[in-house]
C-alpha cells in the first residue's frame, strides 16, 4: 500500500488486495507517526475513519463500489464537517463542532471516501507559509526547516508525505497551487463556481474556490468529478454538467497551443525554477505542442489589486465572528462593545487583524473610490488580458512560485515579501480561471512547480495536459526521504 497513487489504491481495494479498514489503519499509523514533526493535521478522526472504512468494505463486498469507495482523504479545516471540529486554523473557532457537512465533504462522503482528519492551514486561509495557524506551523516534508507553503500547507504536506492519497484545499490567491508547488504534489483550483462553496468558511467570497491536492493529475481528475457540480445552496455555483474528467485525460497534446507568459520570467524568478519550467515546455514541444510567448500587460497589478479586494471581502465575511453566536467569547465582558472588542481581539491572530483593518479602510466612504473601486477596475483589466491571450493559445504555462520553499520565519516579519509569493497565482483567481500546479523538477533538493492556467471550464484540457506530462516524467512520484 506504500507510495501508491489514489488510482492504484482504488484498484487495490476493488481487486480485494486489501480492505479499506486495512488501508485506513495503515494511513492512520503514518499520520500518527508524522504528526509530531510535520503538524500537518489539527485533528485526527480515527474512530470515524474506521467506521467509514467498515461501511466502505461492506459496499465493496456487495459489489457496489465506485472509484472512491474506501479511499482515505484529509479535509482542509476550512470545510465544515458534521460533528467534527472545524477551526479554520483560528483560535476564534478552536473547538467549534460544525453542525453540518460542507457540500464538498458531503459529496465525497457519499462517494464512499474515508475521512482521516482535518488538515492544518493558515488562519482563515490568510497566508502563504502556514505560519499564521493558531495550531502552529506545518513543516515541509522535503526539509523540516522549511515551510510547506499556504494556506493549504497541511493538505500539501500530508499528500507529499503520503499520509493520504488526497486532501481537499481552497485557493483564494494561490493556496492550492503554491503549497502544491513547494511540496512537490499536484493541485488543481477549478473555475470559480465549479465546486460549491457551501460550508467552506468564507475568506474572500468572489475569489475563494475549493479544489484538491493529489499525487497525480489522474487522481485529481477522479476526485474532481465527485466534488464538482451545481449546488443550489451556493448562489455562485454554476449549473453546468460535470464532464468525465478521467476520460479526458488521454486527449493528445499534439497541436495544443501553449502560451509562455512573458511577464512571469521578467524578474524575481529563481534561475533554477526558470530552467525547470523551460525544460517542461520542451517536453510539451516534443509531444507536438506549439509554444509561443504571450503577454498579459496588466498582470503586474494583480498583487496590489488582490490585497485590496481580498481584505475588503474578508473584513465583511469575518464580521460574523463577534463572540455572540459562535466562536471564541471573552471572559466577563463589561458591555456589548467590550464583548466584541475583546472576543475579536483575543480570537484573531495578527495577519487576520491586519486584513480586517485594511479591508475596513479601503471600503470606508472616503477611500472606496480610490482603492476598492480602482482595484475592481484593475481586476477587470486582468480578466480582459486573459481573454485576449486565450484567443491565441489554449493553455498558459509558467512557474507557480518565484522561489522554492523558504525557511520558517524567513518572511514573517515582512508581510509584503510574504504576499509576493503569490505573484504568479493571483491572476487566475481575479479572473476566476482554472489553474493547476504540477511537479516539474527539484532545485537543491526542493520541489519546483509548473503552473497551467486555462480559460473558464477548461479543467479537462488542464488535467489532460498535466497527465500527458506526468506520463513522460516521474517528478510527481518522488517521495520525500523518510516518508517512502
Ligand atoms: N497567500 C494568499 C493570501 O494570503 C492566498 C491565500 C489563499 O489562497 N487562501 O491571501
Amino acid at each position: 500500500m506504500k507510495g501508491r497513487s489514489l488510482a492504484e489504491l482504488s484498484a487495490g481495494l476493488r481487486g480485494r488486495e486489501f480492505s479499506s479498514v486495512e488501508l485506513t489503519r495503515h494511513l492512520l499509523g503514518r499520520v500518527a507517526a508524522a504528526q509530531p514533526t510535520l503538524n500537518a493535521l489539527v485533528c485526527i478522526t480515527a474512530d470515524l475513519a474506521l467506521a467509514q472504512a467498515q461501511a466502505a468494505d461492506r459496499e465493496i463486498a456487495a459489489g457496489r463500489a465506485g472509484p472512491l469507495t474506501g479511499v482515505p482523504i484529509i479535509h482542509k479545516d476550512i470545510f465544515c464537517t458534521d460533528g467534527v471540529q472545524t477551526s479554520c486554523g483560528s483560535r476564534m473557532l478552536a473547538g467549534f463542532i460544525a453542525p453540518y457537512d460542507a457540500t464538498v465533504v458531503a459529496k465525497l462522503r457519499s462517494a464512499g471516501m474515508v475521512m482521516l482528519g482535518k488538515a492544518n492551514m493558515d488562519e482563515f486561509a490568510m497566508g502563504s507559509s502556514n505560519e499564521t495557524s493558531f495550531f502552529g506551523p506545518v513543516r515541509n516534508p522535503w526539509d523540516l526547516a522549511r515551510v510547506p507553503g499556504g494556506s493549504s500547507g497541511g493538505s500539501a504536506a500530508a499528500v507529499a508525505a503520503r499520509l493520504a492519497p488526497a486532501a481537499t484545499a481552497t485557493d483564494t490567491g494561490g493556496s492550492i497551487r503554491q503549497p502544491a508547488a513547494l511540496c512537490g504534489v499536484t493541485g488543481i483550483k477549478p473555475t470559480y463556481g465549479r465546486v460549491s462553496r457551501y460550508g467552506m468558511i468564507a475568506f474572500a467570497s468572489s475569489l475563494d474556490q475549493g479544489g484538491i491536492i493529489t499525487v497525480s493529475a489522474e487522481d485529481a481528475a477522479i476526485i474532481l468529478g465527485a466534488m464538482a457540480g451545481f449546488d443550489p445552496r451556493d448562489s455562485t455555483s454554476v449549473d453546468r454538467p460535470v464532464p468525465d474528467y478521467r476520460t479526458a485525460l488521454d486527449r493528445p497534446v499534439a497541436g495544443l497551443r501553449i502560451g509562455l507568459l512573458k511577464e512571469f520570467f521578467e524578474k524575481g524568478l529563481e534561475p533554477d525554477i526558470e530552467r525547470h519550467v523551460r525544460a517542461a515546455l520542451e517536453v510539451y514541444r516534443r509531444l507536438g505542442a506549439v509554444v509561443k510567448e504571450v503577454s498579459l500587460p496588466s498582470i503586474g497589478l494583480s498583487v496590489p489589486a488582490y490585497y485590496v479586494v481580498a481584505p475588503a471581502e474578508c473584513s465583511s465575511n469575518l464580521a460574523r465572528f463577534d463572540g455572540v453566536r459562535f466562536g471564541h467569547r471573552c471572559q466577563d465582558p463589561r458591555d456589548l462593545a467590550d464583548l466584541y472588542r475583546r472576543s475579536r481581539g483575543e480570537g484573531f491572530g495578527a495577519e487576520v487583524k491586519r486584513r480586517i483593518i485594511t479591508g475596513t479602510y479601503v471600503l470606508s466612504a472616503g477611500y472606496y473610490d480610490a482603492y476598492y473601486l480602482k482595484a475592481q477596475r484593475v481586476r477587470q483589466l486582468i480578466a480582459t488580458d486573459f481573454e485576449r491571450a486565450f484567443a491565441e493559445v489554449d493553455v498558459i504555462m509558467g512557474p507557480t512560485t518565484p522561489t522554492t520553499a523558504f525557511e520558517l520565519g524567513a518572511k514573517t516579519a515582512d508581510p509584503v515579501t510574504m504576499y509576493l509569493n503569490d505573484i504568479y497565482t493571483i491572476g487566475a483567481n481575479l479572473a476566476g480561471l482554472p489553474a493547476m500546479s504540477i511537479p516539474c523538477g527539484f532545485a537543491a533538493g526542493l520541489p519546483v512547480g509548473l503552473q497551467l492556467i486555462g480559460p473558464h471550464f477548461s479543467e479537462e484540457r488542464l488535467l489532460g495536459a498535466a497527465h500527458a506530462y506526468q506520463r513522460e516524467t516521474d517528478w510527481h512520484r518522488r517521495v520525500p526521504p523518510g516518508y517512502e
